[in-house]
């Protein structure tokens, strides 16, 4: 398994930053309301991320990282409205194939936590009773120690750490209700204070997006035909000082889709000319029966199943507001 386990590794692992969407992941799927990332040297020598959620019963620690195990899917039914982040059950099972990782988790309404860590090689020992407060810390060092060609393919440890803070920020973006700290090489790099109003999650956008980009940009909230979509757009005046300011999220979960770049960049086009690289922020949600988003490994992409829809509500939405700041 350790071979098909490492195979499995080079689809979800590239480089830090997908264990740590891989690692967030679960733990906003567990519940967690707090969560605290902790890296050393862009994540290659350590990436911890420490979660309040559910956590694992001892007896499941072993099946969470054995390959294809989820706790998430009973069946064909749910693989078809897929709510939750992770399904696939192959993350823990791949990153332990190309790193040293450690588990400790104290699940809700027990009395042991318990600890389970990997050798690298497939080998597991434990479960074994440790100190743990409710929630899992899971502990990920020295990525590909054991696959030297993959390591050869690690940039900077800046390079990497940027990568890193990215999906860290998206994660910021799409979950208000959930705090976020960001440490690096033990400095604090951010840190998240959750909450709903609008209040928090402007500070959010700020923080994330940049202050210019907040105060240059729209706000605005429509639903219709069983879609909802907020969140904020570039005004024409504003330039853009970070390149990548394009954040579309279904249902909370960060997306790259050509239907929905190309509905945002039409109303950007129609209605100011010349704007090329649109600037959003932007939430859309829907009906989970409605979205497939199990088209890639990744899962940066899905499959609408009404795209005509979708795609016209989104470019009327936009091309209405936008409208409006030439007003
Ligand atoms: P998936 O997320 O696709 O189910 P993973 O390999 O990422 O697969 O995780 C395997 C299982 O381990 C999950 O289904 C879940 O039961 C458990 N698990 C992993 N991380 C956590 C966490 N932070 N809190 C609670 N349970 C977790
Ligand atoms: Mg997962």
């Amino acid at each position: 398994p350790q071979l098909v386990n490492q195979i499995a590794a080079g689809e979800v692992v590239e480089r830090p930053a997908s264990v740590a969407k891989e690692l967030l992941e679960n733990s906003l799927d567990a519940g967690a309301r707090r969560i605290t990332i902790e890296v050393e040297q862009g994540g290659v020598k350590l990436l911890r991320v420490r979660d309040d959620g559910r956590g694992i019963p001892a007896s499941d620690l072993p099946l969470a990282v054995s390959s294809h195990a989820t706790s998430k899917l009973q069946d064909q039914a749910d693989l078809e409205r897929v709510a939750t982040l992770g399904f696939r059950g192959e993350a823990l099972a791949s990153i332990a194939s190309v790193a040293r990782v450690k588990i400790r988790s104290l699940a809700e309404g027990a009395e042991q936590a318990h600890e389970l860590a990997g050798d690298g090689q497939g080998g597991w020992e434990g479960p074994l009773p440790t100190a743990h407060p409710q929630g899992t810390t899971v502990e990920v060092r020295e990525l590909f120690f054991n696959t030297p060609g993959r390591r050869k393919f690690l940039r900077t440890e800046r390079t990497e750490f940027g990568h890193l803070e990215t999906v860290v920020r998206r994660i910021g973006l799409s979950r208000n209700d959930v705090e976020l700290r960001l440490i690096h090489n033990g400095k604090p790099v951010f840190t998240l204070p959750a909450g709903e109003d609008q209040g928090v999650r402007e500070r959010r956008v700020g923080a994330l997006c940049g202050q210019p980009f907040l105060e240059d940009s729209l706000y605005i909230e429509h639903s219709g035909a069983g879609l909802s979509l907020h969140g904020w757009v570039a005004r024409p005046s504003f330039s853009r000082s970070q390149p990548d300011l394009q954040h579309f999220f279904v249902n909370g979960r960060m997306v790259r889709d050509r239907l929905v770049a190309h509905a945002i960049r039409q109303a950007y086009r129609d209605v100011l000319f010349g704007q090329r690289h649109p600037a959003y922020v932007l939430h859309l949600s829907l009906d989970p029966a409605l979205v497939d988003v199990n088209a890639h490994p990744q899962k940066h992409e899905v499959r609408f199943r009404e795209q005509r829809l979708v795609h016209d509500f989104l470019f009327r939405t936009l091309h209405e507001a936008l409208a409006q700041t030439r007003a």
